[in-house]
């Protein structure tokens, strides 16, 4: 049986259900009874102010933190579910779920083309990694994914040359080499030139139906560009979810986040 959100559309099935999520902190709920469901295919924004546990929450669907009460599940397309929270970070990633941190962790000293070929090899293994050739399906791969994310034209210049913009694209390549189900996207814009993030938020959209996306972010204009359905969190909650103009629009939403945003760009 395929899990369906019932009170969501009816005809795409759901990849992910966080339900009850807790966790704390000292006692602190960074996540308080969180409720989260993710259709296959689609490209979900997370905003929220800074403290709302969203990064927390990428934590715990990727095994990096374990939550204290509450279930992740991921639905797999043959109607199988897993228990994500019973999982460890490293069986969690191989189910093809993968997570952009914001700082990229690139190889700065390799070329963009040997990024992708080691990448690819995560895969396989230290062993097979030794004896590896890249035959010519890995070439055809990797030359697709870089025209994915516009950098076929650096793909011989050391990865340490690219600008801050092509570095962020270059890691979220070496992410899609893996064909992901599920990528995990932390503030993919902070940083970037306003040309650099309009061109992140068409490679973003551009991956959406192939891969399931969540996409965590402050920039509200990049948002706008992206915005699917928008989810706010707040305390470790759920406080709204909707189009991007009726979560802007609520007046709980302002207070929150909205409101506060002057005050927070300032500590950015
Ligand atoms: P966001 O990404 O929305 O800014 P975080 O998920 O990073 O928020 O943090 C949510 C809350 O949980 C914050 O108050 C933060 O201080 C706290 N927190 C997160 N991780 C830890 C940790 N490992 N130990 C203690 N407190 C943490
Ligand atoms: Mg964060």
């Amino acid at each position: 049986m395929l899990a369906y959100h019932t009170s969501l559309y009816r005809d795409t099935p759901l990849i992910l259900s966080v339900t009850g999520v807790t966790k704390a902190f000292d006692g602190f709920k960074a996540i308080d009874d969180l409720n989260f469901y993710l259709e296959q295919g689609e490209l979900r924004t997370i905003i929220g102010p800074n403290g709302a546990g969203k990064s927390t929450f990428l934590d715990i669907i990727t095994g990096r933190t374990r939550p204290d009460s509450g279930t992740v599940v991921m639905h797999e397309q043959d109607g199988h579910d897993l228990n994500l929270s019973k999982m460890r970070e490293f069986e969690i990633n191989r189910l093809g779920i993968g997570r952009k941190f914001q700082t990229p962790s690139i190889y700065k000293s390799h070329t963009v083309y040997d990024n992708l070929v080691l990448s690819l090899n995560k895969e396989r293994g230290v062993f097979a990694t030794l004896f590896y050739r890249e035959s010519k399906q890995d070439r055809e791969r990797i030359m697709e994914v870089l025209k994915n994310v516009g950098l076929e034209k650096r793909v011989n210049d050391l990865a340490g040359l690219l600008s801050h913009g092509q570095k962020q694209w270059l890691e979220i390549g070496m992410l899609l080499a893996q064909d992901p189900r599920l990528l995990l996207i932390d503030e993919p814009a902070a940083g970037m030139s306003d040309e650099e993030t309009e061109r992140t938020g068409e490679l973003l959209l551009s991956l959406e139906k192939k891969h399931s996306l969540i996409v965590i972010e402050h920039d509200m204009e990049f948002v706008r560009q992206i915005a699917r359905k928008v989810t706010v969190l707040h305390q470790g909650y759920v406080l709204k979810e909707g189009s991007f103009e009726a979560v802007k629009s609520n007046p709980e939403v302002i207070e929150v986040y909205l409101g506060r945003k002057g005050k927070k760009s300032q500590q950015n």
